[in-house]
């Protein structure tokens, strides 16, 4: 009987036979030489020992033993010894366009904890919603958090939204702690910022009244940055963000920012002229730096998607994470010392269709491509796929999308690249069927992975 593992153990050494395991036969113990995340699990006759170095180790250890495990009970005898290839093997869910319940998530990242995924981005506040309570600006949720209409771009008339309580947000990070998975929030800014400026139009250029958005795209409304009033703003959100997400990392968005407004701005332009800014490109590196600033001086580290890199300022210490980058800055950052994240649109966005990124497609990702140096290969965190919602309105289909793309993806990151193989992967992955269903996540059917 052929062994199902995913993601796939880099190094794995199948003895032959089986045993019984009972509960407390396993012998669990702590060797500091193992690497972080890493575990040794030796089964054999006599011996059932589950060897590692942290928390999490052991976690995966006990991940890998579930999969092992058969039907009648009886584990297969292995010598595995195991260990991670990418320290961040994420996803991200937009909970703005169309929201989850809490017990959805916590189905999804059951099932992403199952192949040893270990960061859940959380994309909860863009054009079409807010959805985080807030006490500081309670418009946010009262205003900010409901549109007119659910769909997009033809919508259903009925008033759509809702927000997630800080009591459930709580219950949530601790979910995903339990499963060594850390919560990076994101505050998208200065752009996608509808849901803020239709609750608080003094934080726009303009001042105008807009709408919580029912189209997808980008849109002009944008955070002014001419305002000292915006950094209040955007401070007092993070202050609120940090309470709730224990974290290192916040993601602070920054991208698709249209500069239309900015550049007819009065204060946009004054703020240009005091800080000896070149256009309205450096603006947004100004607006970036001084948010990154802000969250340095919490001991926190920031993240933006790739356009932050586009006025050519930013600290090296802000992680960038490349979706789709039209300029070509993330492997020059990355060489120079800058840290990334690989998440472009051509592989892992999930939201994709298999007919624009087949499963193969997603479990080719090559997260060290020769555009980057020795140095650079160093900067690539990992790998984290994305799964935004403007089309995405329920959780089932949500489930479509992402498995078993998700589960190709904690491959590409866990896997050293010279072990992995596509067929193999995708006879082990159908074998997770019936797991993922008793979790509530429903698996797209085979005949629909790879169309032609
Ligand atoms: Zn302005």
């Amino acid at each position: 009987m052929k062994l199902n593992l995913i993601p796939k153990p880099n190094k794995l050494e199948e003895l032959g036979g089986v045993r019984n395991l009972n509960d407390g036969e396993l012998t669990l113990r702590r060797d500091e030489t193992i690497p972080a995340e890493g575990y040794r699990l030796m089964l054999t006759a006599d011996v059932a020992l589950l060897e590692f170095s942290t928390d999490a180790g052991a976690f995966y250890g006990k991940q890998t033993l579930r999969q092992l495990r058969r039907e009648d009970g009886t584990v297969p005898l292995v010598k595995i010894e195991d260990a991670p290839e990418f320290a961040w093997r994420g996803f991200m869910i937009d909970s703005s366009r169309h929201i989850q319940t809490l017990d959805e998530i916590k189905a999804f990242i059951e099932a992403a904890a199952s192949f040893k995924c270990n960061v859940f981005h959380w994309h909860f506040c863009d054009d079409p919603g807010w959805r985080m309570e807030s006490e500081r600006y309670p418009l946010l949720n009262s205003v900010g958090s409901w549109r007119d209409g659910w769909g997009f771009n033809n919508p259903n008339p009925e008033r759509y939204g809702g927000y997630f309580t800080k009591a459930q947000i709580r219950d949530l990070v601790q979910f995903c702690a339990d499963r060594f998975i850390t919560v990076v929030p994101e505050f998208d800014i200065p752009g996608h910022s509808s849901a803020v400026i239709k609750s608080y139009p003094w934080l726009s250029c303009t001042e105008e009244e807009v709408d919580v958005t029912t189209n997808a795209g980008v849109f002009s409304n944008v955070l002014c940055a001419g305002k000292d009033e915006t950094f209040a703003f955007c401070e007092g959100v993070l202050e609120e963000i940090m309470e709730l997400f224990p974290g290192k990392y916040i993601h602070i968005g920054g991208d698709e920012v249209p500069k239309d407004h900015w550049k007819a701005c009065p204060k946009c332009q004054a703020r240009i002229k005091a800080e000896g800014l070149k256009d309205a490109e450096e603006l947004q590196g100004y607006f970036t730096k001084r948010i990154a600033a802000f969250l340095r001086s919490h001991g926190k580290t920031p993240i933006g998607w790739n356009e932050v890199l586009d006025a050519g300022m930013l600290p090296q210490d802000v992680v960038a994470a490349k979706w789709h980058d039209r300029r070509n800055l993330c492997d020059p950052f990355a060489n120079a010392g800058g840290r990334i994240i690989m998440e472009e649109t051509s592989n892992v966005y999930l939201d994709y269709d298999y007919r624009t990124t087949p499963l193969k497609k997603t479990y080719s990702y090559d997260l060290l491509p020769d555009s980057l140096t020795e140095e650079g290969k160093k900067n690539v965190l990992g790998v984290e796929a994305p799964i935004w919602t403007e089309w995405v309105e329920t959780f089932d289909r949500m489930c479509y999308m992402c498995f078993p793309r998700l589960a190709a993806m904690a491959e590409v990151g866990w896997t050293k690249r010279e072990r992995k193989d596509y067929e193999d992967f995708k006879r082990r992955i159908e074998a997770h069927r019936d797991a993922l269903a008793a979790l509530g996540v429903k698996m797209a059917p085979q005949s629909d992975w790879d169309p032609a």
